[in-house]
């Protein structure tokens, strides 16, 4: 812990504002980095009005208290500007939803148009003819951080939530992420490929909700230093054209979900014909339905085995 006035903050502020416009990256990240070590709410931040904290001891309630020591937030926003390392990376926090959820290299970094899929999820429930679909088993494949997991928990209060990842260290995360949110009675984690490790659960899971990797293998080098420099691979990485994952998804999907049961995932922008299709032929879907994510882009594909 580490005491610094509002005076010293704010020109730092000042400085990383400046050094970020200039390195072409968004200035609300010094203060997503700000709100999480010196514990400033967004307006605060914002109207400034933490400037007038003094930093003398007669004073010390009204200091801030930094995390680290300023000289070493600097170095964080340098690796921020140099290295392009994500902001989420650097403070170890990424909001998604109500949750704060840590998150680290070993994970994708819980994107805002993921939030969308436990709505769709829930839905999906609503709108079926299939009764009790919010109780039962529910799959979160390739759960990462433990982001998709924690909203079925939240959203559907009667399920029982099977998270499932092949990346240990993953695993790991997910599992600090459930536990600090108290829903480990909810969750149950399981290392494997897809839906491998819950073959004793055949034709019993009511959902399955997933953003598997869906980039094509070739456009990687093509996305944003931030994501391709520092995101896991494994985590987005699709294959030739980015569908493998979904393609085993839906093949594999058919043999675990009941009659009627959820099958949900995220997609890219330009996959949604393709996965219709897919769908299709497979045999085992039908109310083949796809849904946009709040920028207008085809994202989501739902449907339910018949
Ligand atoms: N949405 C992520 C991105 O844009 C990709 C996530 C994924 O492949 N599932 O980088």
């Amino acid at each position: 812990m580490s005491l610094v006035s509002g005076l010293e903050l704010w020109q730092w502020r000042l400085a990383a504002g400046k050094a970020a416009l200039e390195a072409g990256i968004p200035l609300e990240e010094v203060d997503w980095l700000l709100q999480e070590v010196a514990g400033l709410d967004p307006l605060t931040i914002r109207l400034e009005s933490f400037k007038e904290r003094s930093a003398c001891s007669s004073a010390s309630l009204s200091q801030i208290e930094l995390q680290l020591p300023l000289q070493e937030l600097s170095q964080l926003w340098e690796r921020r500007l140099q290295e392009r390392l994500p902001v989420q990376y650097l403070t170890g926090v990424t909001h998604w939803r109500h949750f704060a959820l840590t998150v680290a290299p070993a994970v994708l970094i819980p994107r805002p148009e993921t939030e969308c899929l436990i709505d769709l999820a829930l839905e999906a429930v609503n709108n079926s003819p299939t009764p009790q679909l919010d109780f039962g088993h529910w799959a979160d494949l390739g759960t990462g951080s433990g982001a998709i997991a924690l909203g079925l928990a939240e959203a559907l209060t009667n399920a029982s939530i099977y998270a499932v990842d092949c990346s240990q260290s993953a695993l790991a995360i997910a599992q600090q992420n459930t536990q600090r949110l108290s829903y480990s009675q909810r969750i149950q984690f399981y290392q494997g490929s897809w839906w491998e490790p819950l073959e004793d659960l055949k034709g019993t899971f009511s959902g399955m909700v997933a953003n598997p990797p869906y980039i094509p293998s070739n456009l990687l080098p093509q996305l944003q230093p931030e994501v391709v420099n520092h995101e896991p691979h494994l985590a987005l990485d699709g294959g030739n054209d980015g569908l493998d994952c979904i393609r085993k998804l839906i093949t594999t999907s058919a043999d675990y979900l009941q009659p009627g049961g959820i099958w949900l995932i995220e997609m890219m922008a330009g996959q949604a014909a393709t996965v219709v299709e897919l769908l299709h032929q497979q045999g085992s879907y039908s109310q083949i339905k796809i849904f946009p994510d709040l920028a207008g882009i085809d994202r989501f594909a739902l449907a339910y085995r018949v």
